[in-house]
């Protein structure tokens, strides 16, 4: 007790995504797609992505940002552990 733990990262798990049906992974898949492209980071097996960038994808999913994390969650592409991630952030 004592020390503050950084806040985890959002890494979303790219092979997990490619198994969601793409009517529901579509949107993430093409933001993925295209930080990877602005990164040149082609052949990860993950993508650490920013706290920023979820809010983005909220709204995209037209959902709170908590319970977009929900999702991914369900969908095995975010870690549960995540969640803390978002609380601390809105
Ligand atoms: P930028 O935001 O001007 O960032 C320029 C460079 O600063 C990045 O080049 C990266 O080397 C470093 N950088 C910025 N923020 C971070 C960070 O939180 N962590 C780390 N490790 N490095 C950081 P890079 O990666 O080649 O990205 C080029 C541009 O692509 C970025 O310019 C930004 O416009 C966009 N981009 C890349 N990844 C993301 C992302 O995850 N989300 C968003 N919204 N844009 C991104
Ligand atoms: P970590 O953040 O726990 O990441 C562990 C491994 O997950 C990374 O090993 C890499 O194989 C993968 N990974 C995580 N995020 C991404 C991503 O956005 N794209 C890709 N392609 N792979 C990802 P790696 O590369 O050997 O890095 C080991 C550790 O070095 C990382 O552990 C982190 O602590 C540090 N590190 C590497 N790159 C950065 C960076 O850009 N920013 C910061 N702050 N730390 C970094
Ligand atoms: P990270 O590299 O460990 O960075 C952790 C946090 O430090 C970032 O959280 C951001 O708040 C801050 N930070 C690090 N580098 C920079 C920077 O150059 N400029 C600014 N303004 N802030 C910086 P955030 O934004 O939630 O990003 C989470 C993770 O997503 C980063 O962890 C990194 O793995 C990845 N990431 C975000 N943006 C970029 C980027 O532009 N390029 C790359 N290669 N990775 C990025």
């Amino acid at each position: 007790a004592g020390h503050s733990e950084p806040p985890p990262k959002l890494v979303l798990d790219l092979e997990r995504l490619q198994s969601v049906p793409s009517e529901k992974a579509g949107p993430l898949a093409r933001y993925a797609a295209t930080i990877q492209s602005q990164r040149g980071d082609y052949n990860g097996k993950v993508l650490s992505i920013r706290s920023d960038d979820l809010r983005a994808l909220a709204v995209i999913y037209d959902l709170p940002p908590h319970q977009l994390a929900e999702e991914l969650i369900g969908w095995g592409v975010l870690d549960p552990d995540a969640r803390r991630a978002v609380s601390q952030n809105g």
